[in-house]
């Protein structure tokens, strides 16, 4: 018996175009359990918000899942019919999409945007009962009492983000995905929405998944992350164990490029370019930037395996 509320197995998720097949994720593999906030980061075009479509199952062509699974509560979502996935969204599983603040209709109030969603994913619940439960999102969220009544251009962007928050969690779902929900807004703003989520989910004791590409945002959410490249897993560990002694050596290079305010030092950066993921290099698919590469490194692709109790890395130095 599993305590995961979500197990992903050899996610294959590609992109068809006249070239071939972009293979945006690769066989990925994690599962997040209940009440955990589990974060995915990587670099842009990693494949991370790939990921978060298909979790949600809203890719649409050219992407395609090629294979794998995605069980939700034991439950393989990718067989479900579209319907029966439609009862899934909102109601077990939520996603706050990247740039979902900007997603609001300009034209409606806040009440009837929130209501639309409830009415799609709920039909039993009365007019009365859903502006009962928009004024307690309003609470959950620390968002003014008056703010339902407005439209979203009346609203800072820390502000719609929150609202996004409060979309998402409307019909109390087991599952968020979060896919760079504060890229938009600045530092300040995005630890007042990142202590705004912590509060919301702990308060409903949901999981998580956090999504983005900024270390230190994640590190203040989440309890574990994978690091992704190429449409690959790279390593899984608690957040302590990757800050403090990474495996991987992308994870390692990928820390050391986070500046510090602490310590005056050049920034770090990353050499050479992402991989092309239509036509990626054989082996391991991080070889030609990989200060560590041997030769193996560019013939056998290796296999994320756990190297000591929830360590996952795939890496052939380990
Ligand atoms: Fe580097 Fe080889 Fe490990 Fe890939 S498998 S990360 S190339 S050492």
């Amino acid at each position: 018996m599993t305590d995961n509320i979500l197990e992903v197995e050899d996610l294959r998720v590609y992109y068809r175009t006249r070239q071939g097949h972009v293979k945006a994720v690769n066989g990925v593999s994690f599962g997040v359990r209940k009440g955990e906030v589990f974060g995915i980061v990587g670099e842009s075009g990693s494949g991370k918000t790939t990921v978060a479509k298909a979790l949600v199952r809203v890719v649409k062509p050219p992407c395609t899942i090629e294979g794998g699974k995605i069980k939700i509560n034991g439950r393989d979502t990718l067989s479900l019919s579209e319907d029966d996935m439609r009862r899934i969204r909102w109601n077990t599983l939520s996603l706050i999409p990247q740039g979902s603040m900007n997603s609001l209709n300009p034209v409606m109030r806040v009440e009837r945007q929130i209501a639309d969603g409830i009415h799609t994913h709920d039909r039993s619940m009365s007019n009365r009962a859903i502006r009962q439960r928009i004024g307690e999102l309003m609470g959950m969220v620390d968002l003014p009492s008056d703010t339902p009544r407005k439209f979203p251009h009346e609203l800072s962007g820390g502000m719609k983000q929150r609202v996004c928050i409060a979309m998402a969690v409307a019909l109390n779902p087991q599952l968020i995905i979060a896919d760079e929900f504060t890229s938009a807004l600045d530092v300040v703003v995005q630890r007042v929405v990142v202590q705004t989520l912590k509060k919301v989910i702990r308060g409903m004791d949901l999981s998580l998944i956090s999504i983005g590409h900024n270390m230190g945002l994640q590190a203040q959410l989440v309890d574990r992350m994978a690091i992704v490249y190429g449409g690959r897993i790279a390593e899984i560990g608690k957040v302590s164990q990757i800050y403090s002694e990474p495996l991987h050596p992308y994870t390692k290079l990928l820390i050391g490029s986070v500046p510090s305010i602490e310590t005056k030092r050049e920034l770090k950066t990353i050499g050479g370019f992402p991989p092309s993921l239509l036509d990626p290099p054989p082996g391991c698919i991080f070889h030609p930037r990989c200060p560590k590469a041997m030769d193996l490194c560019k013939k056998e692709t290796p296999e994320c395996r756990e190297i000591e109790p929830e360590r996952f890395a795939a890496c052939h130095l380990y």
